[in-house]
């Protein structure tokens, strides 16, 4: 099958293909990774290797650490602000997982709203200038990548000063990123990076601290200072990103050459959208993710059978989310562009069968 869902999601065939050859025997252990102790030295070679190539795929300063946390990017919500907030948090609202973060980081502080585009349903990102930001703000909160509504930022907002704080959850590794930009980068692995069980957080050093405040599980420093292993990591899920992570660098040629498959997944998309009579994209044109793309017919009854004959026809997870309803095609780093054809031509097919 084609599978669209917006994660845990599709996985490259080459990375499942490897992981079930050395489901027995990874590396010469005679075992499988899921049985290694995380601090023999096959496992550490298998963590060190992976956040190695990724410093490398990303191109990350010195300065960052690169941290593996569990708690999914729910977690973040509220490690983001048990850390960095001391006064007020700025944070722009984008939708779903931006409105979770806003009520999780309400319980630890002052939270400000400082733009939104909920008044139309978040089908466009808020432009801010500089005056919007709150004087005593600690940081500026965004997510780059609206999974829900098929939003994106295409250039980042103005932070004068303060630091960014950003979840990637569902666009990192689809493009080259400038993590030189950022001061804090989340993304869950179970979209664009591997398989549920572990957040990627990358972080600049300067903002490791002491704090007897903090619970050790919460600081971000005691993952610094233990490389990620102060408690039992989720190794097999390590093992994966560190797999998704050699194809893009060896299989696909690195995120320069990423980027233009996701753009090309997208295009095709959007263009054959704008051009059917049926199938429309509510997206602002400018702010439309390459990732996430919802789409309706404007009748939830034809919607429904849209699912259930795409299903048939073996391109499966196309339900909208339960906010927004209709489709949404998610076109990870996984998805070929054979599965985007295959969409399309099913497309085609149901609406010269379906329209009036
Ligand atoms: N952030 C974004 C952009 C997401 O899409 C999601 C989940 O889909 C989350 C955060 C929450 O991630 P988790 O379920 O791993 O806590």
């Amino acid at each position: 099958v084609y599978n669209f869902s917006a994660g845990p999601a599709c996985l490259p065939e080459w990375v499942l293909k490897k992981a079930s050859e050395e489901m027995l025997d990874a590396h010469g252990s005679g075992m499988s990774v899921m049985e290694m102790s995380h601090r023999s030295k096959a496992f550490e070679d298998i963590l060190h290797t992976c956040k190695d190539r990724l410093r490398r795929l990303m191109s990350i300063p010195e300065d960052y650490e690169i941290l593996f946390i569990q708690g999914g990017g729910s977690m973040q919500f509220i490690m983001t602000a048990i850390n960095l907030l001391k006064h007020s948090a700025d944070i722009i609202n984008t939708g779903q997982w931006t409105k979770k973060a806003i009520a999780q980081q309400k319980k630890l502080g002052k939270v400000n709203v400082i733009a939104s585009s909920q008044d139309d349903n978040f089908t466009y990102i808020p432009k801010i200038t500089k005056e919007d930001l709150t004087p005593d703000s600690d940081y500026l909160y965004i997510c780059e990548n609206n999974t829900i509504y098929g939003t994106k930022y295409k250039e980042l907002p103005v932070h004068d000063g303060k630091l960014l704080v950003a979840d990637l959850s569902s666009c990192i590794l689809s493009e080259p990123t400038d993590v030189s930009k950022y001061d804090l980068i989340f993304a869950g692995a179970q979209k664009n990076m591997g398989s549920a069980g572990v957040t990627v957080v990358i972080i600049k050093k300067a903002l490791l601290q002491e704090n007897d405040q903090i619970p050790d599980m919460l600081n971000y420093k005691t993952y610094a200072d233990n490389d990620s292993m102060y408690n039992t990591p989720p190794t097999y899920t390590i093992y994966i990103v560190g797999l998704v992570l050699e194809w893009i660098e060896e299989q696909i040629g690195g995120l320069e050459e990423m980027e233009k498959i996701t753009h090309k997944r997208a295009k095709m998309l959007y263009d054959y959208i704008d051009s059917s009579k049926l199938y429309s994209n509510p997206v602002n044109k400018e702010d439309r993710s390459y990732t996430n793309i919802p789409f309706v017919t404007g009748d939830p009854e034809l919607d429904k059978k849209f699912v259930k004959e795409a299903t048939e026809a073996g391109l499966v997870n196309l339900k909208g989310h339960r906010s927004v309803g209709g489709m949404r095609a998610s076109l990870y780093n996984a998805m070929p562009i054979e599965g985007v054809e295959a969409l399309i031509k099913f497309m085609r097919k149901f609406e010269e069968e379906n329209i009036g």
